[in-house]
């Protein structure tokens, strides 16, 4: 195998040692750990196309990786096999202001291209916390969201086209700068969007960009309890300056941002809210006033907003690091990505923390509250015994309470390994039945990224 790899690799790079395979062999959940059997890392686009038109002849899976910051089991070669990583593809190829869209490889960081975009006076919206170093290649497999997508919408609103090889080596676009379908009768592009690398290897996007709003307020609120902080959200959801994020943190989290390097003085021991309203600065420099009187209203007596840049910058990066910050606070943990109606959000979070507090397993609650897509995260030992079938037992009692309230498994991580058990909760025999059809015809042997999304796809050398 190695024979065959270094022949179609040529100018990047195979990886074998057992110490290179290991930084490869878990994503976000470092406690599941799957080693590949090499990695490769393609130069280029070129050297990528070389690889997918042989890869039938190695045999064995092949696993698409960007950064490998997935909280769901996506990039991890859980049947063995050759993880491609996508760094060397990290070009932004063109930014066209005239016509708002820009053109990226796969490997580009989602921030790089923030800052690349910033001084145009554009941006690219969606905004996954994982920013510094996630691809894009990895957001659009994941259709990834983010703390502004409450207004904005997420990774699959963006996506004007996409190009990619399959495992004969042909490459396909789907979409273009003009949006579309491109060359293909249906929209193709939306079955690759999401498609966790189940279908084919992504090399470059066409994005779709928006200008950058000319003025943006920050708030941030704080409340005794669950029902309160549920008031306040419900309330900003209703509000017409209609805010581009509503974002909540618990008091265990809001302790740990404290703690850290990230501290920036929230209050200790209460729920927080963040919310942002942007856009003109006469409409919204209007609304800040009945926007603090809402968040008081709903029973916070502490409210604070600025629309001071390193300010806000300092209370995003607190929201932001909070979920990297989980490692500290714990040998391993894991989180689910649920997504419920709002109007069951303090009930199902009282669940989390009942069933948590029952198995002695702390929970931490930080979330995208205006999208109801919550993120608790459990904090266990994978070391001590007992403890992962306790996380487990939690994790279960949570879906399936999540389904009851009319909610799905996944808001954003994607389901991936970690969340492919759960989905017979969700969806009935005829649907899984069609739902693998659809990779299955891409690839009927289940080559690409097998074990993921739906346990069945296995593959048959
Ligand atoms: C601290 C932290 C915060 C996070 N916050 C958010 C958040 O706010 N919102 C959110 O949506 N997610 C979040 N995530 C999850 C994760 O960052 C996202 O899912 C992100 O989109 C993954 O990007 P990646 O480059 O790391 O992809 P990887 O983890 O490497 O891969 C993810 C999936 O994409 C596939 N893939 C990667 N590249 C390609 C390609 N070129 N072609 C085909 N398939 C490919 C992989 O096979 C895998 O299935 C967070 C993660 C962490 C650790």
């Amino acid at each position: 195998m190695l024979r065959q790899l270094q022949s179609l690799i040529t100018r990047g790079r195979v990886l074998t040692s057992p110490a290179q395979l290991a930084g490869y062999s878990a994503d976000g959940l470092g406690y599941k750990r799957f080693m590949p059997d090499a990695v490769v890392i393609p130069a280029d686009a070129d050297e990528l196309v070389a690889f997918m038109r042989g890869a039938k002849s190695v045999g064995v899976p092949v696993i698409l990786r960007g950064a490998g910051t997935s909280l769901s089991g996506g990039p991890v070669a859980a049947q063995g096999g050759v993880v491609v990583h996508t760094s060397s593809l990290k070009r932004i190829r063109e930014i066209n202001v005239e016509g708002f869209w820009c053109e990226v490889e796969c490997g580009v960081a989602l921030n790089d291209l923030d800052a690349a975009l910033k001084p145009h006076g554009v941006f690219y919206p969606p905004d996954p916390s994982s920013g510094p170093v996630c691809t894009l290649g990895g957001n659009i497999a994941s259709n990834a969201g983010g703390a502004h997508c409450f207004r904005y919408g997420v990774t699959s609103n963006y996506v004007l086209g996409v190009e990619a090889v399959m495992l004969d080596g042909s490459v396909h676009r789907f979409g273009g700068p003009a949006g579309g379908h491109g060359p293909w009768r249906e929209d193709w592009k939306r079955f690759m969007i999401g498609s966790e690398g189940t279908l084919a290897a992504f090399t470059r996007f066409w994005l779709r960009l928006l200008p950058l709003p000319e003025k943006v307020w920050t708030f941030r609120a704080t409340y005794p309890d669950l029902r309160s902080i549920e008031a306040a959200i419900h309330a900003l959801v209703a509000h017409p300056a209609y805010p581009a994020a509503i974002e909540m943190i618990d008091p265990r989290g809001v302790a740990m941002v404290e703690g850290s390097q990230m501290a920036c003085g929230l209050p200790k021991g209460s729920f927080m809210l963040l919310t942002e309203i942007d856009g003109p600065a006469a409409l919204v420099d209007a609304r800040v006033q009945s926007i603090a009187k809402l968040l008081r209203d709903a029973g916070s007596d502490d409210v604070v907003f600025s629309d001071d840049e390193p300010t806000r910058m300092k209370l995003w990066k607190a929201r932001k690091a909070a979920g990297g910050l989980m490692g500290q606070l714990s040998a391993d943990f894991v989180v689910q990505d649920a997504v419920i109606p709002k109007r069951a959000l303090a009930e199902v979070l009282q669940l989390v923390y009942d069933e948590a507090d029952a198995a002695g397993i702390p929970a931490v609650n930080i979330f995208h509250a205006g999208d109801g897509n919550l993120h608790p995260n459990f904090l266990f030992n994978s070391r001590k015994p007992g403890d992962l079938e306790k996380v487990e037992h939690i994790s279960k009692a949570l879906m399936k309470r999540v389904i009851e309230v009319g909610g799905t498994l996944s808001g954003e991580h994607g389901i991936g390994n970690d969340k492919a058990a759960y989905m017979p909760l969700v969806f009935g025999p005829d649907s899984m039945r069609l739902q693998l059809a659809v990779p299955a015809a891409f690839n009927p042997a289940h080559q690409l990224n097998p074990l993921k999304v739906l346990e069945a796809r296995r593959f048959v050398a």
